[in-house]
């Protein structure tokens, strides 16, 4: 095969990939190779390009045996790491002395190692979470079952701890259902059209016992007439709920959480017609350092506080789901002791 028609097929193969002969070196490659391998490779020995020991077993083995290898090749620009499934293949009758080479083929897999160790995080975090008040559980049961048999003033006290931790699991189990369902119809716009005015009114109202016990005052300010936007009210009530129940929860020292709905016909965020729900609590507030990975599943700018409060740490990464569903944004503001402001923009 000629050197035009070897490189013909290198340059159509839709993965960046580089042929080695008998002769060790790189008889050709195509332009996707060159944008991490570099510009002149070709004729150079292969151990001098790629130089991960992996790599270099995997060529020397297909070189010596022709029998297919893959491996992993690890590339970082600078700014950042790739990781390449490669695939080492034996073609005949080319290179040196018609002695045959080495395909090598990279194909990138970051995102989906990525996705995969998402995942294992996310089951070591959620098997965490569940264990913890489980251990507690079984801890008390194991003290009813002995010491505290007969001690009726133990039991109820244990009792109730009981109560606690199964609440807790009972929260977690339910944050985790409506997170699995929200980010299952993220990709389906809703269609309803919900009076956001009227539905922040029927949040405050449901959430003032919760408000009255942790001696905070709500305070809605929002138009007399409607706000309509198309959107999922059970999921907008929601949102309205975490953020509410959150600057309830964290912002309570402040004693006051307000909500402000306001409409603007070209609000600067969407460029376009929209409403802002803004939440607003007068208490510790976040540090500045965690606000960028707050809505990350179980991720919590102070966790002593967070499980203290019998918080699942994923209230914001629904809240953000729902959010993008809705086309919209999501905008948090905070400093150490000078509370938080969460504010939902939503095209209307
Ligand atoms: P949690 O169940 O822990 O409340 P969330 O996802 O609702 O989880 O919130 C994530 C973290 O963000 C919380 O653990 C808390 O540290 C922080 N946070 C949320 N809202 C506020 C607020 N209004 N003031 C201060 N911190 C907040």
């Amino acid at each position: 095969m000629s050197e035009e028609l070897i490189q013909g097929f290198l340059t159509a193969i839709p993965l960046p990939a580089v042929l080695v002969d008998q002769s060790e070196r790189l008889i050709a490659s195509n332009p996707d190779a060159h944008t991490f391998l570099g510009q002149q490779i070709v004729g150079r020995h292969f151990a001098t390009i790629l130089r991960q020991p992996l790599m270099l077993d995997a060529i020397e083995g297909c070189l010596r045996d022709r029998k297919p290898r893959e491996t992993k090749h690890l590339s970082n620009d600078g700014a950042q790491d790739t990781t390449y499934e490669v695939h080492c293949r034996y073609v005949p009758t080319i290179g040196a002395v018609m002695a045959g080479a080495v395909l090598i083929t990279f194909q990138d897999v970051t995102q989906v190692e990525q996705a995969g160790q998402m995942r294992r995080d996310f089951v070591a975090n959620v098997s965490h979470e569940l264990r913890t008040p489980l251990t507690a559980l079984m801890g008390f049961i194991e003290t009813l079952r002995g010491p505290a048999r007969d001690d009726a003033a133990a039991r109820d006290r244990f009792l109730s701890i009981m109560e606690g931790e199964a609440g807790r699991m009972n929260r977690l189990v339910g944050d985790l259902l409506s997170l699995s369902r929200v980010e299952g119809d993220e990709r389906v716009r809703p269609r309803d059209t919900v009076d956001v005015t009227a539905q922040l009114r029927s949040t405050l109202k449901s959430i003032q016992p919760v408000a009255e016990d942790a001696g905070v005052e709500l305070h809605l300010s929002a138009p007399d007439e409607p706000a309509h936007v198309t959107g999922d009210p059970d999921q907008l009530r929601q949102v309205f709920t975490n953020l509410i129940e959150n600057a309830i929860k964290y912002g309570n020292a402040g004693g006051v959480v307000d909500v402000v709905l306001t409409v603007s016909e070209r609000d600067p965020a969407l460029r376009a017609a929209a409403l802002r729900v803004q939440v607003i609590d007068k208490g510790a507030g976040i540090d500045p350092v965690h606000l960028p990975r707050l809505t990350e599943r179980f991720y919590r700018a102070d966790s002593h506080r967070s499980r203290e409060m019998g918080g699942t740490g994923l209230g914001l990464a629904i809240v953000k789901h729902i959010v993008n569903r809705h086309r919209g944004r999501l905008r948090v503001e905070s400093d150490l002791g000078q509370g938080a402001v969460f504010t939902v923009i939503l095209p209307m």
